[in-house]
């Protein structure tokens, strides 16, 4: 029962206890049907705007309605017209299904409303946070010191990464292929980035070393500042990696910031097969992106930005107005408010950390080479089938393939 007005509680927001626990179990009992029908209804299920807005909308609601009625109308009409990435058939696409682990990491972190933006509103949190970086820098294989930050997810990380790389080397050109994803040239558009050169991607969709030197000599000539470089680790279109290392030692030799964006493809750097696909250039990244809502199985959301540069998000991002000068920090408190845009953040980090806490980085391991090798048999299996042509093959769990003779939108 609502207890609304009641004098023993005046909070009008507020459940009775009983009532608060019957409906947590509820709405496990409902995630945990959705996980355990998955398989028998389709793998996404479209929505017709009518009749979803005819089952969730109407006036705004002035008095009390019955939870039990809300709550079916979230999980069986709003939750239901969806993508269920988990389904066994969802094939397509680079979403991937969630850990029950990082769901639970999520659930407690939601239920204990935990934030992680200063060191005295969430130590805790913001350790975990901590933890979980040095955790992906480890098994990344990337250098010691290097920082990070948890975000909503590759594109926000991305953008974060470029407005550090622009304090710290001005205004220079950004150099970027076309098969770089569309959020990189929107956070250069968003942050109003002047020169943005979109060169050519090569027969394989990568990035050409060449041609970005071409591209830096010519500013250079024109009297350009150093800029950023932007590399694709695993493209949106084909699993595409660009010769990292090329790109890494062109970018020392001309001072230029090397951001690669490996949303979908980094974490195959856990894997040594994986890693061998990405090159040793991935750990002379100055910053790297990656999504744990994609290859590390975690529910939405949860992206990752890793600087190499000790300080070098704290130089962007730290600010410390009147209102927040009694929250200062001290030597070895860490304020992740300080690394990004965000100042109030969820704890991203409590779901990874129960992942890996409780499977172990092996587990993840495993996980991504089973994706790479279900891409390979799947390339295998086109190739063995005369209708069939491969696009591009298996890289990074990623194959592309055509039906043969087919026009352009019959496929
Ligand atoms: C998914 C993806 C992005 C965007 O990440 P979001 O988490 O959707 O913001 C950027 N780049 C690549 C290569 C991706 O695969």
């Amino acid at each position: 029962m609502t207890s609304s007005g009641s004098k023993s509680s005046p909070d009008p927001l507020g459940l009775e206890p009983a009532e608060m626990r019957r409906l947590a179990h509820r709405v496990v009992d409902l995630v945990l049907d959705h996980v355990e029908a998955r398989a028998d209804g389709p793998a996404l299920t479209a929505g017709d705007p009518a009749a979803l807005a005819a089952a969730l909308g109407g006036p705004l609601p002035e008095a009390p309605g019955d939870p039990d009625a809300a709550l079916d109308a979230l999980a069986h009409v709003a939750l239901h017209h969806m993508q269920h990435a988990g389904h066994p058939r969802f094939l397509t696409r680079i979403p991937s299904p969630a850990a029950w682990t990082g769901i639970l990491g999520d659930w407690l972190g939601t239920g204990t409303n935990a934030i992680a933006a200063s060191w005295a509103g969430g130590a805790g949190p913001s350790e975990v946070e901590l933890v979980v970086l040095e955790w992906l820098r480890a098994g990344l294989g990337l250098p010691e010191g290097t920082e990070g930050v948890l975000l909503s997810g590759g594109s926000i990380a991305s953008l974060t990464a470029m407005a550090a790389a622009r304090l710290e080397r001005g205004p220079g050109p950004a150099y970027l292929s076309d098969q770089a994803h569309a959020s990189i040239p929107r956070a250069l558009r968003a942050l109003a980035w002047a020169d943005v050169r979109l060169l050519p991607s090569d027969a394989e969709g990568r990035l050409d070393p060449a041609a970005v030197a071409a591209a830096v000599r010519a500013d250079r000539q024109a009297g350009h500042a150093a800029g950023v470089v932007i590399a694709t680790a695993g493209t949106t279109n084909t699993g595409a990696v660009d010769p990292l290392e090329a790109l890494a030692a062109l970018c020392a030799a001309e001072d230029l910031w090397l951001h690669v964006d490996g949303a979908h493809g980094a974490p195959a750097a856990l894997h040594p097969a994986g890693r061998a696909q990405l090159g040793p250039g991935l750990a002379r990244a100055d910053s790297l992106v990656l999504d744990p809502h994609k290859w590390l199985f975690q529910p939405y959301d949860a992206g990752c930005l890793l600087v190499s540069r000790p300080g070098g998000l704290d130089a962007a991002f730290s600010f410390t107005p009147s209102y927040l000068a009694d929250v200062q920090t001290r030597a070895g408190e860490v304020a992740l408010r300080d690394r990004s845009p965000e100042l109030s953040r969820r704890s991203r980090a409590l779901k990874l950390w129960l992942t890996l806490r409780v499977h172990g980085a092996g587990a993840l391991r495993e996980a991504v080479a089973r994706g790479m090798a279900l891409g390979e048999e799947a390339e295998a299996m086109v190739r063995g089938d005369a209708r069939l042509e491969v696009v591009s093959p298996a890289q990074l769990g990623v194959v592309c393939f055509g039906v043969l003779g087919a026009e352009e939108g019959e496929h």
